[in-house]
């Protein structure tokens, strides 16, 4: 059977991850949450004070310690991934609120992009693979056999956000959480290095009206059609 290169993109919170995560498993293939990588670098800016909520990000001084950055992930048990800097579990660290406001910025950063981005190329090197992300179907394989664009209101995904920080124990407000996801659709979507925005050949995936289940036989059936499976 033919392995191919799935890229999935879309907004923050619109579900990516979990549909991305789902195929992965259903068929077999590897999945890269590339946002997560994303989010250990802005861990690591944090710890090192070259970023502060409120005081701005110091790019240069990221920049130069980028050689001390090492992203990786770790298999758990139960065949969840975790993410891991400098051989750290940080999963739970990474996805907190702390991260995700200093995360978009850290993002635009052009030399923090080339380095994942060359990072996540060299896992797609034997395809098999789903990764989800901003710029999987534009940058980083262009060439992907199967392209899927994720879109769902703002106000949906942070309702969605919200519920799932909450089961999280971590105590935010919507108003918050909705502002968090209108700012980092604005800097994802204008920055300069390879900002989010839909491939030409990308299909186009709208679930703010979908359940989960929904949304996985249409991905299934389209993973199917395309690989003559
Ligand atoms: O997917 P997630 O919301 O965890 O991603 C966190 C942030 O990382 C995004 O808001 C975006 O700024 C950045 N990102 C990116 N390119 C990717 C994946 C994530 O710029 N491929």
């Amino acid at each position: 059977m033919k392995r191919i290169i799935v890229a999935i993109d879309g907004y923050s919170s619109s579900g990516k991850s979990t549909m991305a995560r789902q195929l992965a498993r259903e068929v077999g293939y590897l999945y890269v949450d590339s946002g997560a990588m994303y989010r250990a670098v802005t861990l690591f800016a944090l710890r090192e004070g070259m970023a502060s909520q409120g005081g701005g990000l110091d790019a240069a001084a990221l920049v130069g310690r980028l050689d001390d950055v090492e992203v990786s992930f770790r298999l758990m048990p139960d065949g969840s991934q975790h993410t891991c800097l400098n051989g750290e579990d940080v999963e739970a660290q990474i996805r907190g609120m702390e991260v995700s406001e200093m995360v978009s910025p850290v993002a635009a950063v052009p030399e923090v992009r080339h380095r994942l981005v060359a990072m996540q190329q060299s896992y797609g090197r034997d395809k098999g693979i789903v990764m989800d992300g901003r710029d999987i179907g534009t940058t980083v394989f262009p060439d992907a056999e199967m392209k899927v664009f994720v879109q769902a209101s703002p106000e949906v995904r942070a309702r969605r956000r919200v519920d799932e920080l909450l089961a999280k124990g971590e105590s935010v407000s919507y108003e918050e959480v909705l502002a968090n996801v209108c700012e980092r659709d604005r800097i994802d979507t204008t920055r300069k290095e390879s900002p989010l925005r839909r491939a030409a050949d990308a299909l186009l995936l709208d679930n703010d009206h979908l359940t989960r289940e929904q949304q996985m036989e249409w991905l299934l059936k389209e993973f199917s059609r395309i690989t003559g499976k």
